[in-house]
C-alpha cells in the first residue's frame, strides 16, 4: 500500500516555459527507472469529455500535452501517441472535431493524434469487472500516462486520475457501463477494476492538471476556477485520494472507499507521502473548497439522520431536468441515455428532449453530454428547504 509518493507543485499558469520546468522537475523528483520512457511507445490519455475550449477547464489543457511530449522525447520515448474516447461515438471523425475545439491540434507536431478506433476485450479479476473492451491505442502502448483534470463530477464526486480511465472504454461502451452498474457503488467497483486492471498491465504515471479547475457542475458545464498546482504520481488513488482532500471533500468519493477497503491505498490522506520537487515533505497541502455539482446530493444526504439518509437517500437524490427555454433539440442526451429513457418531441416548430423519470437511473450522462447545458438539477423540494 502507498507505495508510491505524489509530487505537489505549485504552478501558476500555462506558460510553456514554466510548466514544462515544473512538470521535469516532478517527473525527476519522482526517480523513474532509467529506461521508463526509453525507446518507449507512450500513450498520453487527456480527459477529453467534450468538445470544450480549454479556458472552460473541462479537457485537459493542450499547454500540458505539449510541454510532457518535450519531456518524454527527452527522455527517449520512440512516440507518444494522444488518445481518449470522449463520450459518443468512438470514431475519427467524432475524435477530431473535440480535439479540434479542445486545442489538441495545436499541441507539439511530433504528438500523433489516435487513428486507430479498434478496440479489444481483456480478462480481469475485478470485484464486478470479469472482462471489458479497451482501447487499442492503450493497449498497444508500452506505459500510459494519465494526464488528469482537477474537476467536480455530478455522478462521482470528483474526476481525476481514476475516473479518467474510464475514457479508455470505447465510445458507446461506456453508457452500457452505466446500464451495467446503475448504483453508484458498483459503478465505483467497477472503476476501481478498470484502474487497477490498467496499472497492472502497463507502466503508469499520473499527472493532474490543477491550474485551472472546475468548480460546481462538473465535469463539464462547472465554473473554471484558478487553483495553479499540480500533483504527479505512478498511483492514482493515492494522487486521487490528495485531490479528494484539496477539494476539502475528504471521505465523500465512493471509489476511493472502494479502493481503500480492497488495500489499494489509504483511506485517509495523511498517510499518503507527498512531495515537492526538491524532495521536501509536503505536511501542509493547500485546500480549494470546490462547490459541489447540484447533481451530487450524496455528500449532504450521507450527513442526514439514517431516517432521512438512509433507506429514503434514494427518493431524496436529485434528478435530471430539461431547461425547455435552452434545449436546442440536438438529441444528444437521448443518444447518450444508457437506458434510452429520453425521447425527443415536437413542440409547436421545435424539437425538445423529453425524460421519462421512471426508468431514469440518475447517470448523469445526459447532463454531461448536452454540449450547452440544457440539462439541469431537480432536488426534492423537503432537502431544498433542509440544505
Ligand atoms: S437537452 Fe441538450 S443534448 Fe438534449 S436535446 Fe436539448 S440541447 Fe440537445
Ligand atoms: S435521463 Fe439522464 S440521468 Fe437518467 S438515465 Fe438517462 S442519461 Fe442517465
Amino acid at each position: 500500500m502507498n507505495e508510491y509518493p505524489v509530487i505537489f507543485a505549485r504552478c501558476g499558469g500555462y506558460d510553456p516555459a514554466l510548466l514544462g520546468e515544473t512538470l521535469d522537475r516532478m517527473i525527476s523528483a519522482l526517480s523513474l527507472p532509467e529506461d521508463f520512457f526509453r525507446g518507449k511507445r507512450v500513450l498520453l490519455k487527456p480527459n477529453l469529455v467534450l468538445a470544450k475550449k480549454p479556458e472552460q477547464a473541462a479537457t485537459t489543457h493542450p499547454a500540458m500535452i505539449s510541454a510532457l511530449a518535450e519531456i518524454l522525447f527527452s527522455r527517449g520515448a520512440e512516440s507518444v501517441t494522444l488518445a481518449d474516447s470522449p463520450g459518443g461515438p468512438y470514431s475519427a471523425a467524432a475524435f477530431a472535431h473535440t480535439c479540434r475545439v479542445c486545442g489538441m491540434d495545436t499541441v507539439d507536431s511530433r504528438v500523433k493524434l489516435n487513428d486507430d478506433f479498434t478496440f479489444r476485450q481483456i480478462n480481469t479479476d475485478g470485484v464486478r469487472l470479469k472482462s471489458f473492451r479497451m482501447i487499442s491505442a492503450a493497449l498497444d502502448a508500452d506505459v500510459i500516462v494519465d494526464v488528469c483534470k482537477f474537476k467536480s463530477h455530478g455522478l462521482t464526486g470528483m474526476s481525476c486520475a481514476v475516473k479518467n480511465l474510464f475514457g479508455l472504454i470505447p465510445g458507446l461502451e461506456k453508457f452500457e457501463m452505466h446500464s451495467a452498474f446503475p448504483e453508484l457503488s458498483d459503478f465505483s467497483e467497477m472503476l476501481v477494476d478498470l484502474c487497477g486492471t490498467v496499472i497492472r498491465e502497463k507502466p503508469f504515471l499520473a499527472l493532474c492538471d490543477g491550474i485551472l479547475s472546475m468548480e460546481g457542475n462538473g465535469p463539464t458545464h462547472g465554473t473554471p476556477v484558478e487553483t495553479g498546482f499540480l500533483l504527479c504520481s505512478r498511483d492514482p488513488f493515492a494522487l486521487d485520494i490528495l485531490a479528494e482532500h484539496m477539494m476539502e471533500r475528504d471521505g465523500t468519493v465512493l471509489h476511493l472507499d472502494a479502493a481503500a477497503k480492497r488495500g489499494l491505498c489509504p483511506r485517509d490522506w495523511k498517510e499518503i507521502a507527498v512531495f515537492d520537487t526538491e524532495g521536501q515533505k509536503v505536511d501542509n497541502p493547500p485546500t480549494f473548497p470546490l462547490a459541489y455539482p447540484d447533481a451530487d446530493a450524496g455528500h449532504f444526504l450521507r450527513n442526514l439522520p439514517n431516517f432521512m439518509g438512509g433507506r429514503f437517500s434514494e427518493h431524496f437524490r436529485p434528478r435530471p431536468r430539461i431547461m425547455k427555454d435552452k434545449c436546442a433539440g440536438c438529441g444528444r442526451c437521448a443518444e447518450s441515455c444508457p437506458r434510452h429513457t429520453i425521447e425527443m418531441v415536437t413542440k409547436g416548430r421545435r424539437k425538445l428532449a423529453r425524460i421519462h423519470p421512471e426508468k431514469c437511473i440518475r447517470c448523469w450522462c445526459c447532463q454531461e453530454l448536452c454540449p450547452i447545458g440544457a440539462v439541469g438539477v431537480k432536488q426534492n423540494p423537503i432537502i431544498k428547504l433542509i440544505h
